[in-house]
């Protein structure tokens, strides 16, 4: 049936009239109209907000709107086949996944299916995908590290089990490169991984989980995409089906780590689903719930306490900015809900230094509780050395005759960022992070010229572990720095750096 706009209202009334003869029960309705994957739906006074809704051949549905003569709903699914009278049932239940431990190593939709090709999925129980988050008195504060193996991070923004961390950006400077290989950090750390891709090209996501299987994170991760190509409706929810899953484990008492990869494009497919519910657009046209759109998601992050299961979950969400703009609309609302965040700057990426991480913005202001009190000792004064050096950086940009001062502060600030370097796909364990900070602490680096530092550090572990195993281990036992072993490591250290010293000048000579 091909209905003109024009006769849309006629139609209206029609099937109103019509749905009054035929229908009597609450719990069935009538499709007004459909379109986009938005359908406006006559009756079922009582539905709920967030329930699921039944349409013809098996399609389903989710109410979003509860307007006084009517309900809007948004389709998941081939919807092709829904048109204008059909008839619309209730289930009385909000929108569930699918949960359970077969999940580990499974590629899946926003509604929990698999499009990994490797067959169905096992599944123990379903979990509703909306939530109240858990309250105050079941959560504790966190007291476990979330070990990133990214050096810059694990130093100056660490990060505790339970937290949500914010990791923002423009596009293309290594956001998604900093959720992967914190994944692949979590190898043997007992940490379940719930990667949850949002509009992202179906080929990124089938790649990305080429990367996860081949340093065996896939074990203990699950992949969870919403592609571009998908309704706005399954991107809208596949965030919250995520965090369903991640609950599942957090309730078995497990650690859990979600990354939303990213947000501002789930805002976007929620404006666009709001704009055909015909709800009022506001600031940058984002409808004005957009804030409570993610304060609830992030709000079910947290660690429990041990009487309640002591399982956790934590976030790190990212967000896309337009030239570095962290003051539109979605970053502030994402930096108010989130308890720190990574902020990373193209320029630094184009010049080199990755991860790009601007010290200066970003912040953690959960995870230094639980940070190891030897990163502390090595890491303490590094965010200020290296605030000191990029403070003097630009001001001796044209200066010629620095004094010594100046000149010492430069060469360690240049030092401490050539350490912060580090390779995608290569996540350092804590105590090899340590030893690398340590060095720059105590002064080793200052007669290594810049361009043979990454080389100092790679070989140093090997002497390390070759040479001097033992305090290595105590370093890994005791997490803690006393006067002995500070001495013991720079005399190790010492020795290596007369060595490598000794071998460059012969090489160049
Ligand atoms: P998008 O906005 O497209 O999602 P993104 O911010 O998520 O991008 P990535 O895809 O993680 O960025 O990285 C962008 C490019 O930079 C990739 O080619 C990646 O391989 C490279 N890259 C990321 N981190 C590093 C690193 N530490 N060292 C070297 N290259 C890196
Ligand atoms: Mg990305």
């Amino acid at each position: 049936m091909e209905i003109k706009p024009s006769e849309v209202s006629a139609l209206i009334k029609a099937q109103i009239k019509d749905f009054e003869k035929k229908v009597e029960d609450d719990d069935v309705g009538t499709v007004v109209t459909y379109g986009d994957g938005i359908a406006v739906i006559y009756g079922l006074k009582d539905a709920m907000n967030g329930e699921l809704l039944v349409f013809p051949s098996d399609v389903y549905g989710l109410v979003m709107n509860l307007n006084e003569d009517s309900i809007g709903a948004v389709l998941f699914g081939d919807s092709s086949s829904i048109k204008e009278g059909d008839i619309v049932k209730r289930t009385k239940k909000v929108f569930e996944v699918p949960v359970g431990e077969a999940f580990l190593g499974r590629v899946i939709n926003a509604l929990g299916q698999p499009i990994d090709g490797k067959g169905e999925i096992a599944y123990e129980k379903f979990m509703p995908v909306e939530k109240v988050a858990p309250g105050v008195m079941t959560r504790k504060s966190v007291d476990t590290t979330l070990e990133t193996g990214i050096k810059a991070i694990d130093a100056m923004i660490p990060i505790g089990r339970g937290q949500r961390e914010l990791i923002i950006g423009d596009r293309q400077t290594g956001k998604t490169a900093l959720a992967i290989d914190t994944i692949i950090n979590q190898k043997g750390k007992d940490v379940i991984c719930v990667y949850v891709a949002i509009g992202q090209k179906s080929s990124t996501v089938a790649r990305l989980v080429e990367r996860l299987r081949k340093h065996n994170a896939m074990d203990y991760t699950i992949v969870l995409s919403s592609s571009a190509s998908e309704q706005a409706p399954m991107l809208y929810i596949s965030p919250y089906s995520g965090i369903a899953i991640a609950e599942y484990f957090m309730e078995k008492g497990k650690d859990v780590l979600i990354v939303y990869d990213d947000l501002s494009k789930h805002a976007v497919a929620y404006r666009t689903m709001s704009l055909l519910l015909k709800r009022s657009p506001g600031r940058e046209a984002y409808p004005g719930d957009v804030f409570y759109l993610h304060s609830r998601l992030l709000e079910r992050s947290c660690r429990l306490d041990k009487k309640y299961g002591g399982g956790s979950i934590t976030a790190l969400p990212i967000v896309e900015t337009q030239s570095g703009d962290i003051s539109a609309y979605i970053p502030t609302n994402i930096i108010s809900i989130t308890d720190g965040q990574i902020f990373l700057m193209t320029e630094l990426f184009n010049r080199g230094q990755r991860p790009a991480i601007d010290s200066g913005f970003s912040v953690s202001r959960v995870g230094s509780a639980v940070q190891k009190k030897a990163m502390k000792q090595v890491a303490g004064t590094l965010k200020i050395d290296l605030a000191n050096y990029n403070e003097l950086a630009a001001f001796s940009q044209f200066g010629s005759d620095l004094d010594q001062e100046t000149i010492k502060v430069l060469s360690h600030g240049e030092r401490c960022m050539e350490v912060l370097k580090q390779a995608q796909y290569s996540p350092l364990s804590m105590v090899d992070e340590i030893i690398e900070l340590f060095t720059v602490k105590y002064g080793f680096l200052a007669p290594i010229s810049l361009s043979n530092i990454q080389g100092f550090l790679h070989e140093l572990h090997q002497y390390l572990n070759t040479h001097h195993k033992e305090l290595v281990n105590t370093l890994e036992k005791r997490m803690e720095f006393d006067e002995d072993l500070i001495s013991k490591f720079k005399i190790a250290i010492g020795e290596y750096q007369t060595m490598f010293l000794n071998r460059y000048s012969k090489e160049v000579a």
